[in-house]
C-alpha cells in the first residue's frame, strides 16, 4: 500500500490516445502518402482515426482474436498508419515485418510471432505468394490497395481487398479502455547475427516513448512541423513517428516505396518538410543527387540521424552546405529504438565551433525515461571519463524486459544485473563522458583487436569517408598470423575517382595512431547492408577474413 494515494484521474496510457487526441484537436492537419499504386494521396486525421476504426470493426468480423498478431509487410503510408491504430488502439498486436529481410527469415518471423491476418502492400504480394505455403498460422490475407488493382488472379485463397474490407464497416466503434501493459506492437531485431529476437512493446511503453521523443532536448517535433519520416515503419515503428507527430498533431508525410534521393528531396519540397529522420544512408542517396543538380532545401530545419554511426563529413555538408541542424541519434529496436541524442548544454554555448562539433558528433545524452552505464568484462561500472570504452548497458520504461517467448526472469535473459539493478546489455562498446554524453567505439562483434588492443572501425570509417573520394568505406578485423587481427578498409569510390590504396591510407597519417591505420584497402563496387540499411560487417567478414595483407 502506498502511504497516501494520490487523488488524480488514472488514464491508461493508450496508443488510441494518441490518434484521438490528434482527430479533435488537430482534426484538419494533413497525413499526405506517396503510394505504391503511384499516386500522391491526401487525407487528415479525422479520416485516419475514422478508418483505424473501421479496421478494428475489419479485424473482429475476421475473427481475430485480441492479443493476436497481425502482420504487415508494407511502406510508409496511411493505410500503414491505420493498420498502427485500428491493431493496437483495439488490442491486437501489431506486427511490422522487414520486407528487406531473406525470406526465409520472414517465414521464420511470422512462424514464431504466429500471426494470424497478414496485411501487405502490392509490392509484397509475389513475396507473400511465395510465403504462403511455409506460414499456415496466417489465416487471412490483406492486399492494403483498392479493388482496381487487385489482381486478377493470384494463389493466395480468399485474397482480401483492404478497401473494399473497410467499405463493409460503418465505423461506429468505440475504441476500448485496457490496461495500459497490453502488449500493442512487435518488431524484430535485424539479426545481423543468429535469429532475429521479438521486442513486444506495450501501450505503456509506446506512449511513454512519444512523449520522450516530442521534447525538445530530444526530437523536439511540435505542431508546426511537417514531419517526413524515412525511417521505415517496419523498423522499430519509423522510430516512433507515427506514434509522435499525432500526439502533437504534425502533418505527417510518408515517401512510400521511393526512397532515393530525388523522390525524396522533390517530396520534402514540394510538401514542405520541416523535419525527417533517417539512417546515413539515406542522407549519402539525398547528398549526391542535391550535389549534382545544386539543389537546396527551402523548408527543411532538422534532421535526427541515427541507426548507424553519422560520419562526421556528413554532418558537415549537411549543416556547411544545407543549413541543416543534425541530432545525432542512438538506439535500438529494443529501446524503441530512442536512448540518446547529441543536443548541446547551455554551459556548452562558450566552447568554439570545434569543440561543439566533437560533442555533437557522439551518440549524445539520454532523457529522461532511459538511463545507460558503461561495464568492463565483470560487470564492474567504469569512469565517466570520455576515454575508457566498456559494453554499454541501458535500462528504462521503454526497454524490453525480455524477448517474445521467453520466460520473466529466465536463463536466457540477456540481463545483466549491477548493484542489484537489471540493466540490458546492447552489444555496443562505449564511453561517456563526465556531461553524460556517450560515444560508440563499435559494436562488441566489430572491433578489431590487434596484438590485444582494440581499434574502432567507426574511427577508421569516418575518416575515410572525410576523404573527397570516398563514397563508402567500411573497416573489418582481417586474420594476422602476428598481431591476430588487422585492419582492412573496403571502399567504394565516389563516381570518377580513383584514388590509390597508398593515397588513401597516408589520409589516415596524424588522425589515427600509426599502428591503428589499416593494413590494406580493397575497392569495391557496392558493400553488403543489412535489412535496415546498415553495413552487414558479418558478410564482409566472411569474405575478406583471410585476405592476405601486405608484408604477410
Ligand atoms: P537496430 O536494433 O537494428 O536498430 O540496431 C541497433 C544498433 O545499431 C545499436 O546497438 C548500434 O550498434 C547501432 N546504432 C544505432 N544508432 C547508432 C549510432 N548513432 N551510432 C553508431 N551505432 C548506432
Amino acid at each position: 500500500m502506498p502511504i497516501l494515494s494520490g487523488q488524480m484521474m488514472q488514464m491508461p496510457l493508450s496508443i488510441s490516445s494518441l490518434l484521438r487526441h490528434a482527430a479533435r484537436h488537430a482534426g484538419d492537419v494533413e497525413v499526405v502518402s506517396r503510394r505504391v499504386e503511384g499516386d500522391l494521396h491526401r487525407t487528415t486525421y479525422v479520416e485516419v482515426e475514422r478508418r483505424a476504426r473501421q479496421v478494428a470493426q475489419a479485424l473482429a468480423r475476421l475473427g481475430c482474436a485480441l492479443g493476436e498478431r497481425v502482420g504487415t509487410l508494407a511502406w510508409n503510408g496511411h493505410r500503414h498508419l491505420e493498420l498502427f491504430y485500428g491493431i493496437s488502439g483495439s488490442g491486437r498486436v501489431c506486427h511490422t515485418i522487414n520486407p528487406r529481410l531473406h525470406a526465409e527469415q520472414i517465414a521464420w518471423i511470422i512462424n514464431h510471432a504466429q500471426d494470424r491476418v497478414l496485411c501487405f502492400d502490392l509490392t509484397f504480394l509475389p513475396l507473400v505468394e511465395q510465403l504462403a505455403p511455409q506460414i499456415p498460422s496466417v489465416a487471412h490475407w490483406v492486399l492494403m490497395t483498392d479493388r482496381g488493382h487487385m489482381p486478377a488472379s493470384s494463389s493466395l485463397e480468399s485474397l482480401l481487398c483492404y478497401e473494399e474490407l473497410l467499405a463493409a464497416e460503418d465505423g461506429h466503434w468505440a475504441w476500448p479502455e485496457f490496461d495500459e501493459n497490453t502488449a500493442s506492437g512487435l518488431c524484430y531485431t535485424s539479426g545481423t547475427t543468429g535469429m532475429p529476437k521479438g521486442v513486444l512493446y506495450s501501450h505503456r511503453s509506446t506512449v511513454l516513448h512519444a512523449l520522450g521523443q516530442v521534447s525538445v532536448d530530444a526530437m523536439g517535433i511540435g505542431s508546426r512541423d511537417v514531419v517526413l519520416p524515412v525511417t521505415p515503419m517496419f523498423h522499430v515503428n519509423a522510430w516512433g513517428v507515427p506514434f509522435a507527430a499525432p500526439m502533437v498533431g504534425a502533418k505527417l508525410v510518408f515517401p512510400g516505396p521511393r526512397l532515393d534521393g530525388a523522390s525524396l528531396h522533390e517530396l520534402m519540397e514540394s510538401e514542405r518538410v520541416t523535419f525527417t529522420a533517417g539512417v546515413p544512408t539515406v542522407w549519402l542517396g539525398l547528398i549526391t543527387h542535391m550535389k549534382k543538380l545544386g539543389l537546396s532545401f527551402s523548408t527543411l530545419r532538422r534532421t535526427v540521424i541515427g541507426g548507424a554511426a553519422c560520419p562526421p563529413a556528413m554532418m558537415r555538408t549537411l549543416e556547411d552546405d544545407f543549413g541543416l541542424e543534425v541530432i545525432h541519434a542512438w538506439g535500438m529496436t529494443e529501446t524503441s529504438p530512442l536512448g540518446t541524442l547529441a543536443h548541446l548544454k547551455a554551459k556548452h554555448a562558450s566552447l568554439d565551433a570545434e569543440a561543439r562539433r566533437l560533442l555533437q558528433q557522439k551518440q549524445g545524452k539520454v532523457i529522461y525515461g532511459v538511463d545507460l552505464t558503461i561495464v568492463d568484462a565483470n560487470d564492474q561500472p567504469l569512469p565517466w571519463d570520455g576515454r575508457t570504452a566498456g559494453q554499454l548497458l541501458v535500462r528504462g520504461h521503454w526497454v524490453v524486459d525480455r524477448y517474445l517467448g521467453a520466460a520473466k526472469n529466465g536463463s536466457d535473459s540477456p540481463h545483466v544485473d549491477v548493484a542489484g539493478e537489471r540493466w540490458f546489455p546492447t552489444g555496443d562498446v562505449a564511453t561517456i563522458d563526465a556531461d553524460g554524453y556517450m560515444q560508440i567505439t563499435d559494436r562488441s562483434k566489430d572491433v578489431i583487436k590487434s596484438g590485444g588492443e582494440w581499434i574502432s572501425s567507426i574511427v577508421l570509417e569516418n575518416i575515410a569517408m572525410a576523404h573527397p573520394a570516398v563514397h563508402e568505406a567500411a573497416a573489418i578485423a582481417c586474420h594476422h598470423p602476428k598481431w591476430d587481427e588487422r585492419p582492412l578498409l573496403i571502399v567504394v569510390c565516389k563516381p570518377g575517382a580513383e584514388p590509390s590504396a597508398q593515397e588513401l591510407l597516408r589520409f589516415f597519417d596524424g588522425k589515427v595512431a600509426a599502428w591503428q591505420v589499416p593494413d590494406d584497402v580493397v575497392f569495391v563496387d557496392e558493400l553488403p547492408h543489412t535489412a535496415t540499411g546498415k553495413l552487414l560487417k558479418m558478410a564482409l567478414r566472411d569474405t575478406y577474413r583471410d585476405h592476405r595483407l601486405p608484408g604477410v
